[in-house]
């Protein structure tokens, strides 16, 4: 008689502890006989908790004859480890879309930056960001009329050179042109995923500056790692949210100390947010009060509507007082919609760091399966990932955040 589904696992560690003997043709699902060492022996054991089982990472790992050698590529069980495969296309002109050396050292000091602690004792996290093969160019992957086949053209690049061993440790990302027929600066599969594009292609110039691509590459992880455009929601521009995550900052970093991430060729602005900023009231704000003291050194960006005109303002320090109606007097009970959504609300953000998904909602690690990783694959996608920042909204937003930024 078949175990039913629920107490299967139960049944297995039973049969294990007292060595009954269990045909493994109940199994028809290859979740299960994993489970088995994760409950009872070590081998699942992640010391780091960064989604890789320690063995994996003193020894690595082989699936269907094909080693994964994690610690000859930088793998510490007690230092929390990112791995990422990127493959990039070259235009046709010549012109490489991949980052440079720059590029991806940044990207590593990002991360090495990170507020989350190690059992080594430090902190940050060590991204490793393998640049690979060339893939074939594609002006554009998907359609404008079809945006789910962005993934089909997306997993016939991925199968040119990714190994399917690969997939239980590593993320998998490719520098291309665009998507959808369109200036949008990249995509993640979903919120979490393993899968992510950069394309920046019909940028200026082409393939973006260091700094888009940077922000962009980070940005979309980030989708990879869990964190949305609100922080809390989808809801993009809050001005309390100070995270590359906020479109504000994608493509310019976070504005701190009297600069921006770009301007001041600083990658650790462009950041994750680190600190506990407090919710806004839209019916209820309190000029007065700004940001609060928790932010000082962080400036921000918000909405305002002056003479009938909706306009981008910022502050150069968000922990002093803010005008959010413009009207030029400080005040309390003001209701403004400062992310320019449409609606008044609460706007809440979120500490990004101690929220990273660091197995992609179990897509990595060693109970990862095919069968998972499938039914992800098929899962619908997200609205706040349809179409991405594009190029004319990011240069508005770069335009704009000098001129109108009031003393306060
Ligand atoms: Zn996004």
């Amino acid at each position: 008689m078949p175990i039913s589904r629920r107490l299967r696992p139960l049944a297995f560690v039973l049969a294990w502890l007292s060595m009954w003997s269990v045909s493994m043709a109940q199994t028809d699902e290859l979740d299960l006989p994993l489970l088995i060492p994760s409950v009872i022996t070590p081998a699942g054991r992640d010391s780091d908790g960064d989604g890789l089982p320690d063995v994996w990472e003193r020894h690595g790992y082989t699936v269907d004859g094909v080693f994964v050698d994690l610690p000859a590529m930088g793998a510490n069980p007690y230092h929390k480890d990112l791995f990422v495969w990127m493959d990039y296309m070259a235009q046709p002109d010549g012109t490489s879309l991949a980052p440079s050396q720059t590029v991806i050292d940044n990207i590593k000091a990002v991360f090495a930056n990170a507020p989350v602690a190690n059992p080594d004792g430090t902190t940050g996290i060590a991204i490793h960001p393998l640049l690979k093969f060339q893939v074939p160019f594609a002006e554009t992957l998907g359609s404008a009329a079809d945006e789910n086949k962005v993934w089909v053209d997306f997993d016939a690049l991925k199968a040119l050179h990714f190994p399917a061993a690969y997939a239980k440790s590593f993320r998998y990302m490719i520098w291309a042109n665009s998507y959808d027929e369109s200036t949008s600066s990249g995509l993640a599969r979903d919120i979490p995923a393993t899968d992510f594009l950069v394309t920046l292609g019909l940028w200026e110039p082409a393939g973006g500056t260091d700094w888009a691509k940077l922000g962009t590459f980070v940005h979309e992880l980030g989708h990879c790692l869990g964190l949305t455009h609100g922080g809390s929601d989808h809801d993009n521009y809050k001005p309390n949210y100070l995270s590359v995550m906020n479109y504000f900052f994608q493509i310019t970093g976070l504005y701190k100390n009297g600069v921006w991430g770009d301007l001041s060729q600083n990658p650790l602005l462009f950041d994750y947010q680190r600190i506990d900023t407090p919710t806004i009231d839209e019916n209820n704000l309190n000029e007065l009060a700004g940001l609060g003291s928790g932010v000082a050194g962080y400036g921000t960006k918000y909405y305002a509507t002056v003479s009938g005109l909706v306009g981008e303002y910022s502050v150069a320090d968000a922990s002093g007082s803010i005008d959010w109606n413009k009207n030029n007097v400080y005040e309390t009970g003001v209701v403004a919609d400062i992310n320019d959504d449409g609606v008044c609300s609460q706007l809440i953000a979120q500490n990004n760091w101690p929220h990273i998904n660091y197995n992609a909602g179990g897509l990595l690690g060693s109970a990862a399966t095919a069968a998972a990783r499938a039914r992800a694959d098929a899962a619908p996608r997200p609205d706040a990932l349809r179409h991405e920042l594009d190029f004319a909204t990011s240069r508005k937003i770069a335009d704009t955040r000098g001129a109108d930024r009031p003393a306060n």
